[in-house]
Protein backbone atom coordinates (compact mmCIF):
# COMPACT_ATOMS: atom_id res chain seq x y z
CA UNK A 1 0.00 0.00 0.00
CA UNK A 2 2.59 2.70 0.62
CA UNK A 3 5.87 2.66 -1.61
CA UNK A 4 9.25 2.44 -0.07
CA UNK A 5 11.35 5.18 -0.66
CA UNK A 6 15.17 4.92 -0.86
CA UNK A 7 17.52 8.08 -0.03
CA UNK A 8 20.81 8.43 -0.66
CA UNK A 9 22.28 11.08 1.75
CA UNK A 10 25.92 11.44 0.25
CA UNK A 11 26.62 14.65 3.57
CA UNK A 12 29.85 16.16 2.60
CA UNK A 13 31.61 12.85 1.47
CA UNK A 14 30.97 13.04 -2.45
CA UNK A 15 29.56 16.11 -4.68
CA UNK A 16 31.86 17.62 -7.32
CA UNK A 17 30.36 17.34 -10.54
CA UNK A 18 32.84 14.79 -11.35
CA UNK A 19 32.22 12.40 -8.77
CA UNK A 20 28.55 13.47 -9.20
CA UNK A 21 27.75 12.60 -12.78
CA UNK A 22 30.45 9.35 -12.27
CA UNK A 23 28.32 8.18 -9.73
CA UNK A 24 25.24 9.45 -11.48
CA UNK A 25 26.06 7.78 -14.37
CA UNK A 26 26.46 4.77 -12.97
CA UNK A 27 23.22 4.42 -11.20
CA UNK A 28 20.98 5.78 -14.06
CA UNK A 29 21.16 2.31 -16.34
CA UNK A 30 20.89 0.24 -13.48
CA UNK A 31 17.96 1.48 -11.67
CA UNK A 32 15.89 2.72 -15.11
CA UNK A 33 13.41 -0.27 -14.83
CA UNK A 34 12.31 0.07 -11.15
CA UNK A 35 8.99 1.69 -10.61
CA UNK A 36 7.80 0.12 -6.90
CA UNK A 37 10.46 2.73 -5.47
CA UNK A 38 11.09 6.30 -4.69
CA UNK A 39 14.59 6.84 -5.32
CA UNK A 40 15.80 10.14 -4.09
CA UNK A 41 19.47 11.25 -3.95
CA UNK A 42 20.92 13.95 -1.94
CA UNK A 43 23.74 15.69 -2.72
CA UNK A 44 25.90 18.42 -1.40
CA UNK A 45 24.17 22.21 -2.50
CA UNK A 46 27.26 22.60 -4.98
CA UNK A 47 26.00 19.43 -6.67
CA UNK A 48 22.40 20.23 -6.65
CA UNK A 49 22.28 21.42 -10.37
CA UNK A 50 24.84 19.41 -12.07
CA UNK A 51 22.91 16.31 -10.53
CA UNK A 52 19.09 17.27 -11.87
CA UNK A 53 20.31 17.94 -15.11
CA UNK A 54 21.90 14.23 -15.22
CA UNK A 55 18.97 12.40 -14.05
CA UNK A 56 15.88 14.49 -16.49
CA UNK A 57 13.17 12.73 -17.48
CA UNK A 58 14.71 9.72 -15.44
CA UNK A 59 13.07 8.02 -12.08
CA UNK A 60 15.95 9.21 -9.50
CA UNK A 61 14.73 12.33 -7.90
CA UNK A 62 16.99 14.74 -6.14
CA UNK A 63 16.85 16.23 -2.43
CA UNK A 64 18.77 19.09 -0.65
CA UNK A 65 20.27 17.92 2.76
CA UNK A 66 18.74 21.21 3.94
CA UNK A 67 17.01 24.81 3.86
CA UNK A 68 16.23 27.55 5.75
CA UNK A 69 12.34 28.20 6.46
CA UNK A 70 12.52 31.99 5.06
CA UNK A 71 12.41 32.52 0.73
CA UNK A 72 14.47 35.56 1.24
CA UNK A 73 16.77 37.76 3.24
CA UNK A 74 19.41 38.63 5.65
CA UNK A 75 20.46 35.24 6.42
CA UNK A 76 24.63 34.37 5.43
CA UNK A 77 25.45 30.92 4.67
CA UNK A 78 21.39 29.88 4.27
CA UNK A 79 19.65 28.19 1.50
CA UNK A 80 16.34 29.79 0.18
CA UNK A 81 13.63 26.65 -0.17
CA UNK A 82 12.64 29.04 -3.13
CA UNK A 83 16.05 28.57 -4.74
CA UNK A 84 15.66 24.39 -4.22
CA UNK A 85 12.67 24.47 -5.79
CA UNK A 86 13.48 26.77 -9.10
CA UNK A 87 16.25 24.34 -9.85
CA UNK A 88 14.04 21.36 -9.84
CA UNK A 89 14.63 20.17 -6.14
CA UNK A 90 11.79 17.59 -5.23
CA UNK A 91 12.72 16.54 -1.89
CA UNK A 92 14.67 17.83 1.08
CA UNK A 93 15.90 16.27 4.76
CA UNK A 94 15.35 18.03 7.75
CA UNK A 95 16.63 17.43 11.07
CA UNK A 96 19.53 15.24 10.33
CA UNK A 97 20.83 14.30 13.59
CA UNK A 98 24.18 15.90 12.12
CA UNK A 99 22.13 18.82 11.67
CA UNK A 100 20.44 18.42 15.11
CA UNK A 101 23.86 17.52 17.07
CA UNK A 102 26.42 19.57 15.40
CA UNK A 103 24.46 22.80 13.88
CA UNK A 104 22.18 22.39 17.21
CA UNK A 105 18.62 22.60 15.36
CA UNK A 106 16.21 22.41 17.45
CA UNK A 107 12.69 20.40 16.98
CA UNK A 108 10.92 23.46 16.85
CA UNK A 109 13.39 24.86 14.07
CA UNK A 110 12.77 21.45 12.08
CA UNK A 111 9.06 22.17 12.18
CA UNK A 112 9.80 25.42 11.22
CA UNK A 113 11.45 24.15 7.75
CA UNK A 114 9.00 21.51 7.58
CA UNK A 115 6.20 23.72 7.35
CA UNK A 116 7.89 25.69 4.64
CA UNK A 117 8.83 22.52 2.96
CA UNK A 118 5.34 21.69 2.65
CA UNK A 119 4.46 24.63 1.54
CA UNK A 120 6.56 24.83 -1.26
CA UNK A 121 5.74 21.89 -1.69
CA UNK A 122 9.25 20.22 -1.50
CA UNK A 123 8.44 16.25 -0.53
CA UNK A 124 10.25 16.69 3.46
CA UNK A 125 12.36 13.41 5.07
CA UNK A 126 12.21 14.19 8.45
CA UNK A 127 14.45 12.69 10.49
CA UNK A 128 14.23 11.40 14.43
CA UNK A 129 16.42 9.02 16.67
CA UNK A 130 17.48 8.07 20.02
CA UNK A 131 21.27 8.70 21.63
CA UNK A 132 22.48 5.46 22.75
CA UNK A 133 22.33 6.57 26.00
CA UNK A 134 18.74 7.53 25.83
CA UNK A 135 18.17 3.64 24.31
CA UNK A 136 20.40 2.03 27.06
CA UNK A 137 18.46 4.06 30.10
CA UNK A 138 15.06 2.86 28.29
CA UNK A 139 14.20 6.05 27.11
CA UNK A 140 13.91 5.58 23.22
CA UNK A 141 9.98 5.90 23.34
CA UNK A 142 10.00 9.03 25.49
CA UNK A 143 12.45 10.55 23.25
CA UNK A 144 10.52 9.59 20.11
CA UNK A 145 6.91 10.97 21.46
CA UNK A 146 8.61 14.14 21.86
CA UNK A 147 10.58 14.65 19.12
CA UNK A 148 7.06 13.78 17.08
CA UNK A 149 5.07 16.19 19.31
CA UNK A 150 7.43 18.99 18.80
CA UNK A 151 8.79 18.43 15.35
CA UNK A 152 5.25 17.81 13.76
CA UNK A 153 3.34 20.07 15.35
CA UNK A 154 0.09 21.79 14.19
CA UNK A 155 0.52 19.49 10.60
CA UNK A 156 -2.78 18.48 8.98
CA UNK A 157 -3.41 15.04 8.07
CA UNK A 158 -2.72 15.77 4.49
CA UNK A 159 0.42 17.66 5.61
CA UNK A 160 1.62 14.50 7.85
CA UNK A 161 0.37 11.91 4.79
CA UNK A 162 3.05 14.03 2.35
CA UNK A 163 5.75 13.86 5.21
CA UNK A 164 7.97 10.98 5.02
CA UNK A 165 9.62 9.65 8.21
CA UNK A 166 13.17 8.34 8.56
CA UNK A 167 14.15 6.99 12.05
CA UNK A 168 17.48 7.11 12.31
CA UNK A 169 18.82 5.39 16.21
CA UNK A 170 22.26 7.90 16.27
CA UNK A 171 24.10 5.04 17.80
CA UNK A 172 23.23 3.52 14.39
CA UNK A 173 24.57 5.91 11.95
CA UNK A 174 27.70 5.71 10.80
CA UNK A 175 28.79 3.10 12.76
CA UNK A 176 28.66 -0.16 11.42
CA UNK A 177 25.50 -0.91 13.69
CA UNK A 178 22.52 -1.33 12.56
CA UNK A 179 19.29 -1.83 14.43
CA UNK A 180 18.03 -5.00 14.61
CA UNK A 181 14.71 -5.33 11.82
CA UNK A 182 13.05 -6.23 15.56
CA UNK A 183 14.49 -3.05 17.26
CA UNK A 184 13.16 -0.89 14.21
CA UNK A 185 10.21 -2.35 13.75
CA UNK A 186 8.99 -1.73 17.34
CA UNK A 187 9.64 1.83 16.90
CA UNK A 188 8.41 1.89 13.36
CA UNK A 189 4.85 0.64 14.87
CA UNK A 190 5.49 3.21 17.86
CA UNK A 191 5.25 5.90 15.72
CA UNK A 192 2.19 4.80 13.53
CA UNK A 193 0.60 3.92 17.17
CA UNK A 194 1.47 7.96 17.89
CA UNK A 195 0.58 9.04 14.45
CA UNK A 196 -2.73 7.32 14.98
CA UNK A 197 -3.79 9.07 18.21
CA UNK A 198 -2.55 12.46 16.75
CA UNK A 199 -4.88 12.08 13.37
CA UNK A 200 -6.35 8.92 13.15
CA UNK A 201 -5.88 5.49 12.22
CA UNK A 202 -6.05 5.53 8.46
CA UNK A 203 -3.56 8.49 8.20
CA UNK A 204 -0.93 7.03 10.55
CA UNK A 205 -1.24 3.70 7.73
CA UNK A 206 -0.74 6.11 4.79
CA UNK A 207 2.47 7.87 6.19
CA UNK A 208 5.80 6.72 4.78
CA UNK A 209 8.47 5.33 7.89
CA UNK A 210 12.41 4.77 6.59
CA UNK A 211 14.75 3.50 8.77
CA UNK A 212 18.11 4.84 8.61
CA UNK A 213 21.44 3.75 10.13
CA UNK A 214 24.03 1.66 8.76
CA UNK A 215 22.14 -0.12 5.71
CA UNK A 216 23.93 -1.97 3.53
CA UNK A 217 23.41 -4.40 0.80
CA UNK A 218 24.08 -7.40 3.22
CA UNK A 219 20.83 -6.25 5.72
CA UNK A 220 18.65 -4.15 3.91
CA UNK A 221 16.35 -6.58 2.82
CA UNK A 222 15.24 -8.16 6.59
CA UNK A 223 14.81 -4.46 7.34
CA UNK A 224 12.68 -3.86 4.56
CA UNK A 225 10.59 -6.82 4.60
CA UNK A 226 8.97 -5.62 8.06
CA UNK A 227 5.77 -4.57 7.86
CA UNK A 228 5.84 -0.77 8.76
CA UNK A 229 9.51 -0.33 7.32
CA UNK A 230 8.49 1.49 4.17
CA UNK A 231 12.60 1.45 2.88
CA UNK A 232 15.37 3.57 4.01
CA UNK A 233 17.73 6.43 4.44
CA UNK A 234 21.30 5.30 3.16
CA UNK A 235 24.29 7.34 4.01
CA UNK A 236 27.77 5.63 3.72
CA UNK A 237 26.29 2.74 1.74
CA UNK A 238 24.50 5.53 -1.54
CA UNK A 239 28.17 6.81 -2.07
CA UNK A 240 28.81 3.76 -4.81
CA UNK A 241 26.31 2.97 -7.71
CA UNK A 242 26.44 -0.85 -6.73
CA UNK A 243 25.54 -0.71 -3.18
CA UNK A 244 23.10 1.63 -3.54
CA UNK A 245 21.68 -0.76 -6.63
CA UNK A 246 21.63 -3.52 -4.11
CA UNK A 247 19.85 -1.70 -1.07
CA UNK A 248 17.05 -0.07 -3.83
CA UNK A 249 16.31 -3.70 -5.30
CA UNK A 250 15.83 -5.25 -1.63
CA UNK A 251 13.26 -2.40 -1.33
CA UNK A 252 12.01 -3.73 -4.96
CA UNK A 253 11.94 -7.36 -3.89
CA UNK A 254 9.53 -6.20 -0.92
CA UNK A 255 6.59 -4.89 -3.59
CA UNK A 256 6.42 -8.19 -5.48
C1 LIG B 1 22.41 8.86 7.40
O1 LIG B 1 23.29 9.68 7.33
O2 LIG B 1 21.23 9.23 7.37
C2 LIG B 1 22.78 7.45 7.56
C3 LIG B 1 21.82 6.60 7.83
O3 LIG B 1 24.11 7.13 7.40
P1 LIG B 1 24.74 5.64 7.35
O4 LIG B 1 23.91 4.85 6.37
O5 LIG B 1 26.14 5.84 6.85
O6 LIG B 1 24.68 5.08 8.72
Amino acid sequence: MRKPIIGGNWKMNRGTPAETKEMLKKLLPLVKKITNVDIVIAPPFTALISAIDLVKKSNIRIGAQNMYFEEKGAFTGEVSPKFLKDIGVTYVILGHSERRNIFKESDELVNQKLKKALAMKINPIVCIGEHLEEREAGKTKEIIQNQIDKTFKDLTKEEIIKTVIAYEPIWAIGTGKTATPEQAEEIHVFIREILASKFDKQTSELVRIQYGGSIKPTNAKELFEKENIDGGLVGGASLEADSLLDIIKAADETTI
